[in-house]
């Protein structure tokens, strides 16, 4: 019984290692591992990365606001599509599915998208650099600031070319995600309209219908 206790002790102090070592290695420094998938760069969840460490996509500290906006987005877009539309014309139908499809690919692409995360430097070379330029490195993250750079207290990272921090996106908007940021404001902008034109036909096709009174 001590045997099978101190047995399992000995495991759990090892797995406790384990997994100690791997987070404090992927916190937040240089990725050094072309094949990973994931890795978090402050507060963002980062997969999919080139030789450089730079990751393609980048989730946000903010993520659960996506699922939200996403759910009513969906919810919106089928009532007025598929429930409200048909009475008016099967065209209104046809646009429904593409302004709420063009919404929710532009806004998925930003959520999606690395805004522009400026990879924090390996200790040995921060010492280095931040001996002879000091301002040019973010004493935030340790990252190599740019003209247009930004740190995000949000996003615990310095993002290039930043714009804002936009929470319903899930993180900041910058260089690597504005082109979807335009895409996704563009598509919301159609989808209010599409949503405000569909409730005007209705009530006009409804009161066509309305028998008239002698
Ligand atoms: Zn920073
Ligand atoms: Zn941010």
């Amino acid at each position: 019984m001590i045997f099978s206790n101190r047995f399992a002790s000995n495991i759990y102090t090892v797995c406790k290692e384990i997994i100690n070592m791997k987070l404090k290695s992927i916190k937040y420094f240089r990725i050094k591992l072309n094949n990973a998938w994931y890795a978090k760069i402050g507060g963002m969840h980062c997969f999919i990365f080139d030789k450089n460490g730079v990751p393609a996509l980048a989730i946000g500290p903010h993520w659960p606001f996506y699922i939200g906006l996403l759910s009513v987005i969906l919810v919106v877009g089928s009532i007025f599509t598929f429930y409200l539309a048909p009475d008016i014309s099967p065209y209104m139908v046809y646009i429904g599915f593409c302004v709420t499809s063009f919404l929710v690919i532009g806004y998925t692409g930003t959520f999606l998208r690395n805004p522009g995360i400026l990879i924090p430097e390996p200790d040995d070379e921060l010492e280095l650099e931040s001996q002879t330029s000091q301002n040019k490195i973010c004493l935030e993250c340790k990252a190599t600031k740019t003209p247009t750079s930004e740190h995000c207290y949000s996003c615990e990272v310095c993002i290039d070319g930043h714009d804002h921090h936009c929470p319903w996106t899930s993180k900041c908007v910058g260089k690597g995600n504005m082109i979807w940021f335009y895409a996704f404001l563009f598509g919301l902008v159609a989808f209010i309209v599409y949503v405000s034109l569909t409730l005007a036909f209705r009530q006009r096709t409804l009161l066509r219908r309305r028998p008239k009174k002698d």
